[in-house]
């Protein structure tokens, strides 16, 4: 099993860490969890077809990890993708991606009208709705959903890959969360969002303090996500989805390696791990 991160930053564009994407891949399987800014682009260069994409699954709807959905279907049709695409999501998933096929319905039926090409099965979307738990096996991969704590957002997820005795845990986006931890257990690889303590600081009349406090109470800071995985046995932890995306690391690097006992490894776009 292989996993590869696509885009592992937040809201605020970087050039280095696009939005938040990752992809899990066996040699019969590969499934494309979220799908953040520049998404396509980082599959190109991952040299991984839109059409080979088995399923989407979605960790909740905010918008880094949506944005580029409709992008995704029409470049796979665009790149001749003769299936239809399958979509796990949560709630609220079915109407935002019909939403989002509607605004472009006009400019869609035209280019099919016009274009001519072989197939309009790109265009066909089947969803399947999170409940609060679940495991869904896909040829030769089995995926566990499983809530975490991300609210006000009302419906957010983890998940974990099993493959040959492997186990590959996802956080999504997540303040410190109990659920996560049991989940994880004992997890070969454990990918886990993180926001940095002490490098954003309020700015006048732009960003302030209750904003900043906002921002990280949704999700893990630097100094928990060490700890979290320690709680969680993880034997490697991998950090992504970086609030802010350009940071100190070797002191993230320090931070966390007290707690967690080992150093954590540093996501880059396109980095890969082979299990
Ligand atoms: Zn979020
Ligand atoms: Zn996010």
């Amino acid at each position: 099993m292989q996993l590869t991160l696509l885009g592992t930053g937040c809201p605020k564009i970087d050039c280095h860490r696009f939005g938040p994407a990752n992809l899990i891949s066996t040699s019969k399987v590969k499934l494309l969890i979220d799908c953040g800014s520049g998404v396509t682009q980082r599959l190109e260069q991952a040299k991984v077809s839109s059409t080979k994409i088995d399923a989407l699954l979605l960790t909740h709807l905010h918008s880094d990890h949506v944005i580029d959905i409709y992008q995704l279907i029409i470049s796979s049709w665009h790149l001749y993708r003769s299936k239809p695409w399958k979509v796990y999501g949560p709630k609220g998933t079915k109407r935002f991606i019909k939403s989002i096929m509607k605004a472009w319905k006009i400019e869609k039926e035209q280019r099919i009208k016009y274009e001519k090409r072989f197939s309009t099965k790109a265009f066909n979307i089947k969803i399947q709705e999170f409940k609060k738990y679940g495991k869904i096996k896909i040829k030769d991969l089995v995926f566990e959903y499983f809530e975490v704590d991300h609210k006000p957002v009302k419906y957010a997820y983890g998940f974990n890959f099993h493959h040959k005795r492997k186990k590959i845990t996802i956080s999504g986006d997540t303040r410190p969360c109990n659920n996560l931890m049991k989940y994880a257990q004992k997890t070969d690889v454990l990918l886990h969002e993180v926001f940095i303590e002490g490098e954003l600081k309020p700015i006048r009349r732009k960003v302030s303090n209750k904003t900043l406090h906002n921002v990280k109470s949704y999700h893990t800071s630097s100094e928990d996500v060490g700890k979290i995985a320690k709680i969680s046995q993880a034997k490697k932890l991998v950090l992504t989805h970086f609030v802010p995306p350009k940071f100190n690391e070797q002191k993230l690097i320090n931070i966390i390696k007290k707690d967690f006992g080992r150093k954590p490894i540093i996501g880059k776009d396109l980095l890969k791990i082979t299990l």
